[in-house]
C-alpha cells in the first residue's frame, strides 16, 4: 500500500516535472522572439536623495508581457535568458531603449540599468556601451550600470578589465544587492564602483531586527570609509526611511517613494516645469 502510494506520488512528480520542463522550453522559445514581437517593456522606479527628497534618477526594470501568460516577472525569465544567451539581445535592447528615453528628459537625471553576468563577460560589451551612448547621444555620466557581486566572480580579471573600460567612458558603476551572494570586501576595493546598493532584505528588517540594523549601519560606515555613496533598496515604510536618514544614508528607492511604472507617470520628475500628478488629475 505504502509502496503503491509512493509510486503514485513519484508518477505525480514525474508528470509535474514534465510540465515544468515543457513549460521551460516554451519560455526559452518564446523569449527568443520577445524583443522583435515588442513584448518587452521597461518600467522605471525613482531613486531619491534622502536629505532633500529630490529625485536623482531611475532604475530601469524589465517587464515581459507574454501573449498567454501575462506579465512574467524578471526573476523568472532572466535566469532562463542568461542560460540560453537571449539576455544578450534583450540586454542590448534595454540599454538602447533606456538611453534613448533618458535623452528626451528635460532634467539630466541618471538612468540605472541592470547588467547580467553574461553581458558583462561577453566580448565587446564595453564597446557596445560606447556605441549606444554615441548613437543615442546620452551623456555617459547619466548612465549607471548595476552589477551584482555574483556577476563578477565568473572571471574576476576579465570583469575588472571590462568595468575599467566602461568607467573610462565616464559611465558609473553601482554594486547591486550588496550583502547577498558571494560578498567579498576585496571586490569593493578592487573594482571601480561608484555606489553601493544595500539589498532590500536588510532594509526591510531594520525596524524589527537589531542584526539587520547593525548590518545596514556597517555598510553605511563602509561606504563612508571608501568614499562611496550608499542607496538603500526596497524602502517601504517611513520608519525605514527615518532610520536611513538618521544613519546618513544618501539615497533610497522603494515602494514608499515610488513603484516601478511607465515613464509617462513620472513626468513631474523628468520635466522642467512638469505638472504634478495631482494637477494632472484636476
Ligand atoms: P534588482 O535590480 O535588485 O531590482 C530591484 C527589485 O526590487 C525590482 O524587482 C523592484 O521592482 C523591486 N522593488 C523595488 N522597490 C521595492 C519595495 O519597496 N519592496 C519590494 N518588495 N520590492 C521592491 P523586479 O522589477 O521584479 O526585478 C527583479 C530583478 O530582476 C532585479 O533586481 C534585477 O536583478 C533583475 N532585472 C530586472 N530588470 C532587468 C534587466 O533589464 N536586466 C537584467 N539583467 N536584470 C534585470
Ligand atoms: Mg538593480
Ligand atoms: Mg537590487
Ligand atoms: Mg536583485
Amino acid at each position: 500500500r505504502a509502496k503503491q502510494e509512493g509510486r503514485g506520488r513519484l508518477r505525480f512528480y514525474e508528470a509535474r516535472m514534465g510540465v515544468q520542463v515543457r513549460e521551460r522550453r516554451q519560455i526559452e522559445h518564446d523569449l527568443r522572439h520577445a524583443v522583435e514581437r515588442g513584448e518587452l517593456q521597461v518600467v522605471y522606479q525613482p531613486q531619491t536623495r534622502i536629505d532633500s527628497g529630490e529625485a536623482v534618477g531611475f532604475e530601469a526594470l524589465l517587464r515581459w508581457h507574454h501573449p498567454e501568460r501575462g506579465i512574467v516577472p524578471p526573476n523568472l525569465f532572466i535566469p532562463i535568458a542568461e542560460e540560453t544567451g537571449s539576455i544578450l539581445g534583450i540586454g542590448e535592447w534595454v540599454l538602447r531603449e533606456t538611453c534613448r528615453e533618458a535623452v528626451s528628459w528635460d532634467k539630466p537625471l541618471r538612468i540605472a540599468v541592470n547588467v547580467s553576468a553574461v553581458q558583462l563577460h561577453a566580448p565587446g560589451f564595453a564597446e557596445l556601451v560606447h556605441e549606444i551612448l554615441f548613437a543615442t547621444g546620452l551623456s555617459p555620466a547619466r548612465l549607471e550600470l548595476e552589477i551584482t557581486e555574483t556577476a563578477l566572480i565568473r572571471d574576476l580579471p576579465r570583469a575588472l578589465a571590462t568595468l575599467r573600460r566602461i568607467k573610462a567612458l565616464g559611465v558609473r558603476i553601482a554594486m547591486d544587492d550588496f550583502g547577498t551572494g558571494y560578498s567579498s570586501l576585496s571586490n569593493l576595493r578592487a573594482f571601480p564602483f561608484d555606489k553601493i546598493k544595500i539589498d532590500a532584505s536588510f532594509t526591510r528588517a531594520v525596524d524589527s531586527s537589531e542584526q539587520a540594523a547593525t548590518i545596514v549601519r556597517t555598510v553605511l560606515g563602509l561606504g563612508r570609509g571608501l568614499g562611496l555613496p550608499v542607496l538603500a533598496e526596497g524602502v517601504e515604510t517611513s520608519a525605514e526611511l527615518a532610520f536611513l536618514d538618521a544613519e546618513s544614508c544618501q539615497e533610497a528607492q522603494g515602494y514608499l517613494i515610488g513603484r516601478p511604472g511607465p515613464i509617462g507617470g513620472f513626468q513631474h520628475l523628468t520635466a522642467e516645469h512638469g505638472k504634478s500628478a495631482a494637477e494632472d488629475a484636476a
